[in-house]
């Protein structure tokens, strides 16, 4: 038969761009639909991933029934856009189908939009870029929901005339870097030269576009690439301590189902670990909100999706690994040979940086035997913190990091130090909480507990700290 006939799977998306030009705004704009009306179309929202069904995308983008959407649905990542994330924007990106590359319309490319740019073409992803901030041009009538010509048509010349100005400005700096762009409804060479849609993510102008080239136009050209396999493919996004449920981690769903009760394996730096998936969790759509817990729980999922996976032994899995599902029949040593595999792609990944400068690997984190103890909310968070440390050639020595909120048995662990390097019996505890017998006990036993509230911060209390021994 024809590709036409095969089942396709909905294509992963990630949004990627320059801080502040509006990315989280713009995924709020794709998911809010009727949450005002207390309903949110199915869409289920996680820790990173969205999932919009077909359905929710044909009601807002009032696309006529005759017209065939062949995917089932859209899944976004969302990355965070802060510098030090540039390693979760890396594993973002490089399991996504297509990108979003936001834009700011008043500033045009900035240092991390051609970051992300050289990202995409190093993962060989293609992209949209959503001109955003449309609203900001001088003069502009907001046209709620409109797709992005006809608000165009409602504006005064001299709107008009900035925003063509502007758009050729950005045309031009992506030329410079190499890319053809066009705007999407004047692009007659959609296969070579990449889409621009305006957009607003505060009206909401030009979002119909976006979606409509996300479900239609994307699996036009790489309708291969979206065949539904069962065959399991899973990335770990994220490792998360979760209150009563332990550690869990966060995956992309590439190919295949996971059930309840699937024996798995994930990599951590001391080897695989096998374990029994416990429970498949989404949270609830926004209209179940009041429903009792979070999360929605699930026997299967189905691919794509964001899942949450709770099961024993899930602490020190790596994000960026492969999850691996063992099959009935399946040799589980030659399993966890082919899950352990995946580590040495990770860290080759990671080993290059942006700017092609090697830089060593984040996902492991280098620890030594004197050296604080780092205590962070999850594995992305604690990459991020080593990555700005590397960044600024800060060199903090790591005896031992944890994940999850500090407990007695961290300060214990901590103490271990005070007879080795006072200065180094220290917590850097970041986006935790820290428990109150935790805290009694650093203050008895004279463990600092530093909290830094962001990165930057954290540099200057741990270098505040040493100085204050050193005195
Ligand atoms: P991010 O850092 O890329 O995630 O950017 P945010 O979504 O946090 O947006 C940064 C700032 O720009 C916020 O104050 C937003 O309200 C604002 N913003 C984002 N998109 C738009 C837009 O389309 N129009 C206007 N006027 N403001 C926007
Ligand atoms: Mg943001």
């Amino acid at each position: 038969g024809s590709g036409d006939e095969k089942e396709l799977r909905a294509p992963i998306c990630c949004i990627l761009g320059h801080v502040d030009a509006g990315k989280t705004k713009l995924l709020d704009c794709i998911r809010r639909t009727k949450v005002q009306q207390g309903e949110a179309g199915g869409i289920t929202q996680q820790i990173g991933t969205t999932y919009l069904p077909v359905e929710n995308i044909r009601e807002r983008t009032s696309l006529k029934a005759e017209v065939t959407v062949k995917v089932p649905g859209l899944l976004v990542i969302d990355t965070p856009g802060h510098e030090s994330f540039s390693k979760m924007r890396s594993r973002g990106s490089s399991l996504c189908d297509i990108a979003v590359v936001v834009v700011d319309i008043t500033r045009g490319l900035e240092k991390q939009t051609i970051e992300s740019l050289d990202l995409l073409k190093r993962h060989n992803v293609r992209f949209i870029v959503a001109l955003n901030k449309v609203d900001r041009l001088y003069g502009w009538k907001p046209c709620h929901n409109a797709p992005i010509a006809k608000a165009l048509k409602n504006q005064s010349v001299d709107v008009q005339m900035e925003y063509r100005w502007r758009l050729t400005e950005v045309v031009t700096q992506f030329k410079e870097n190499g890319f053809n762009t066009a705007l999407y409804y004047e692009n007659k060479k959609m296969k070579h030269v990449f889409n621009i849609v305006p957009t607003s993510a505060k009206s909401c102008e030009g979002i119909p576009d976006l979606l409509l080239l996300l479900v239609r136009w994307v699996p036009e050209i790489m309708i291969e690439k979206l065949v539904y396999d069962d065959t399991v493919e899973c990335t770990v996004l994220e490792v998360n301590e979760v209150k009563d449920l332990g550690a869990t981690i966060d995956v992309v769903l590439i190919n295949g189902v996971l059930h309840q009760g699937d024996q798995v394996i994930v990599c951590t730096e001391q080897g695989p670990v096998t374990t029994v998936i416990k429970d498949l969790l989404t949270p609830h759509p926004m209209k179940e909100l009041k429903a009792k817990g979070i999360y929605k729980h699930h026997k299967e999922l189905r691919a794509a999706q964001g899942v949450k996976i709770v099961a024993r032994g899930l602490q020190h899995a790596m994000a960026g690994t492969s999850l691996v599902v063992v099959k009935a029949g399946d040799d589980l040593q030659q399993c966890e040979a082919v899950a352990m595999q995946e580590i040495d792609r990770v860290i080759s990944m990671m080993d290059e940086n942006v700017e092609g400068k090697a830089i060593q690997e984040v996902s492991r984190i280098r620890t030594c035997k004197e050296g604080v103890y780092v205590q962070a909310s999850s594995i992305g968070t604690l990459e991020a913190i080593i990555a700005h440390l590397k960044r600024n050639n800060v060199n903090i020595a790591v005896s031992c990091w944890n994940l999850g909120p500090v407990n007695k048995e961290d300060v214990i662990k901590a103490t271990a130090m005070l007879k080795r390097k006072e200065e180094y019996a220290a917590i850097l505890a970041f986006d935790v909480k820290v428990m109150p017998e935790a805290a009694g006990l650093a203050a008895e036993s004279g463990v600092k507990i530093l909290m830094p509230d962001t990165v930057y911060k954290l540099v200057d209390s741990y270098t505040e700290h040493i100085n204050e021994y050193k005195e």
